[in-house]
């Protein structure tokens, strides 16, 4: 099983549904094919290469944009999955590139190892999480593809190429939405397991703006959520300790992600998506329940958070100096329009990397997400917000909704031409280009 939103049914006409984990895109490939091993998979591509078939490669469904659709060839590689070689020593450990996170994470503990930085969840695998540029938060640590020292990828000739370091093969492969070819592994250089301390506490957003470079210097992790129509932060910072673990309990975790979240929270949002002119007291009301939380875990453990409310996203990637206040520009929009956001928007930082069509290609990054419950209409308001951040040189994140077209992403990556001559080379027949990929990389 691929992810807990995998939804392959065999509908009656012999076609099969495919869905992603927020519910609003689907297709019915032709075929739909869950691998048993590399050879296999080699099998598969090399035989729709030939027939010059369209293959694209699912993860685990958690994208929010069309990225991981496709008409045609449909592939599952849950089963290339779990550690094949590791090198304590050195911390590089190469993976089956359909590795679901929270399982990477184990086996690294097991390892005496962990990955520096993570996202908010652990349930993408490790070649979906990288193939859209998915972080985590902390100004120092770039995003979750740049751990990648080396990469193995099939092409539709089902043929295996190894992508070595320095080379602009890896530099392209580490982020390429699908378009390259199927990932079958990635050598990831990991760090010494480790323990961390994470408090969350509500703060002034003035403060928090004001004071977000040294906040973000002083400590590795640190990001904050504030709702709409409040001036309220919801701060979570968390650091490296050596200190003795204080895991939060099971009976904590199902109170505040099963009944409070998924619960009372999912049902709030509901009723305020048809009381529009009640989002503002809602908000308000959110933000009074604030309160400080500790926890003290091995890392991945404190990364990783329950998402049990279904939602759509867009997030975009942002020079770092102007985070804040296109973060102010965006409340301020969303306040004077009305607009019926009723969810938080999150804000985090992240150090620049080398991969050629990366978010944080060569710049310091503060990301800025805005999220819409799966019941209620996004797009028209997640157009105009869109807008604020294009007029930062914003640069969407490639699994999160956006509006944008290659044409007019082209002049944001300054290595986009050396991206397109690695495509050249290795998918010269666009065999790996659904339509999510011919809009945004071109054909
Ligand atoms: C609740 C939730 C929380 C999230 N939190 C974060 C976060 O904290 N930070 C962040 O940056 N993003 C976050 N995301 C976005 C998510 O990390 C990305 O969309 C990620 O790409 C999803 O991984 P996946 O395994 O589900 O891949 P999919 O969505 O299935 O696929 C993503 C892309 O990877 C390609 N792909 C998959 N496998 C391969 C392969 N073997 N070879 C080549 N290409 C392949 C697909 O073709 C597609 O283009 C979150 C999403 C959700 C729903």
């Amino acid at each position: 099983m691929v992810g807990e939103n995998y939804d392959a049914r065999k509908l009656g006409s012999g076609g099969h549904a495919w869905t992603n984990w927020a519910g609003h895109q689907s297709c019915r490939p032709r075929d739909l094919i869950r691998v048993s091993g590399v050879g296999e998979l080699a099998e598969v591509v090399g035989a729709a290469g030939a027939a010059g078939r369209q293959i694209t490669t699912v993860g685990s469904g958690h994208s929010f944009t069309p990225t991981a659709l496709s008409d045609d060839l449909l592939l599952d590689i849950s089963r290339i999955s779990g550690v094949i070689s590791a090198d304590r020593d050195s911390g590089l450990v190469e993976v089956g590139a359909g590795t679901v996170l929270a399982d990477l994470n184990r086996e690294l503990d097991h390892l005496g190892l962990a990955m520096p930085n993570l996202g908010d969840i652990d349930r993408q695998t490790i070649a979906g999480a990288v193939s859209t540029g998915t972080h985590g938060t902390g100004r120092a640590l770039p995003n979750i593809s740049a751990q990648i020292e080396k990469a193995r990828i099939m092409g539709a000739d089902g043929e295996i190429r190894e992508l070595e370091p320095g080379s602009d093969g890896l530099l392209a492969a580490r982020v390429a939405v699908g378009s390259l070819g199927v990932l079958v592994s990635v050598t990831l250089r990991t760090v010494p397991a480790f323990n961390l301390h994470r408090v969350d506490a509500p703060m002034d957003l003035d403060q928090v703006l004001a004071g977000f470079d040294r906040i973000t210097e002083e400590n590795e992790h640190f990001e904050f959520f504030v709702f709409p129509y409040t001036r309220t932060a919801l701060t979570l910072i968390r650091n490296r300790t050596d200190q003795p673990l204080a895991p939060r309990s099971q009976a904590d975790r199902f109170l505040g992600d099963v009944v409070v979240e998924n619960g009372l929270g999912d049902l709030a949002l509901r009723l305020t998506g048809r009381f529009r002119s009640a989002i503002p007291k809602m908000a308000r009301f959110s933000t009074g329940f604030m309160s400080q939380s500790e926890q003290i875990d091995v890392s991945h453990r404190v990364f990783a958070n329950y998402r049990t409310i279904r939602f759509n996203e867009m997030e975009y990637a942002l020079p770092a100096e102007h985070g804040p206040e296109a973060l102010d520009r965006v409340l301020e929009l969303i306040e004077t329009e009305n607009f019926p956001l009723a969810m938080p928007i999150e804000c985090r930082i992240s150090a620049g990397d080398d991969a050629l069509i990366s978010q944080a290609h060569e710049r310091p990054t503060v990301y800025i997400a805005v999220h819409q419950h799966r019941t209620m209409e996004y797009e028209p308001y997640f157009r105009e917000i869109e807008r604020i951040f294009r007029e930062y040189d914003g640069r969407p994140h490639w699994g999160k909704l956006h509006f944008r077209t290659a044409e007019d992403l082209a002049p944001s990556f300054p290595r986009w031409a050396d991206f397109q001559k690695v495509r050249d080379e290795l998918d010269p027949n666009r065999n790996f280009s659904n339509a999510y990929v011919t809009e945004v990389l071109g054909a």
